[in-house]
């Protein structure tokens, strides 16, 4: 950032008093930005014992499969932004049954939240950002051609824990060297 979003002045980045860390501060009006990590909440939508997934239709990972899941908006809860990603990915209504996993990806400053949930009904169909929604038995998930490494190891914990028919909550982290790599 180079100019405040408060008054447009220029911005210096410097460690504020009281702070351990460089952040764009206002030398006019004294707002301090700060840039944090970003939430993105998304489902495992149930449909009689299969996942819905979504085959992307934009970057990045274009042509891949995934949950549906994006950015928490304000003014929304993880549950409500978990539902409305679902809705808008594949066009389906779902309800949140439980929190699931919840993944760190400390190097491009993201959390991937993810709940079990349940579809209403067998509803679904290609959206703006998903070219295909499809039912998938457990046995079925296409490994080679997921969109993303949060993904994989959320359907990974989810098929271990159906063996036991025991849905716990998954803490994980994922290090990467490089955004294309994820
Ligand atoms: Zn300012």
């Amino acid at each position: 950032m180079r100019y405040c979003p408060k008054c447009g002045h220029q911005v210096d980045m410097m460690i504020p008093a009281g702070d351990n860390r460089p952040r764009a501060v206002c030398p006019s009006c004294h707002h301090i930005d700060y840039d944090n990590p970003r939430l993105i909440t998304g489902t495992i939508p149930l449909y009689q014992g299969k996942i819905l997934l979504c085959r992307r239709s934009i970057e990045p990972r274009l042509g891949y499969w995934t949950l549906p899941a994006g950015f928490m908006e304000n003014q929304e809860t993880t549950s409500e932004g978990a539902l409305r990603e679902t809705l808008e990915e594949s066009g389906s209504i779902a309800h949140c049954k439980q929190a699931f996993s919840m993944i760190s990806i400390p190097k491009i400053n993201q959390i991937h939240l993810f709940y079990i949930a349940e579809l209403e009904r067998d509803d679904f169909h290609p959206t703006e950002e998903s070219s295909e929604v499809a039912l998938f038995a457990l046995d079925e998930i296409p490994w080679d051609d997921m969109a993303f490494s949060s993904v994989t190891k959320t359907l990974e914990f989810f098929i271990e824990d159906h063996k036991t028919g025991q849905y716990g909550f998954h803490e994980d982290i994922i290090r990467i060297n490089s955004v294309p790599e994820y």
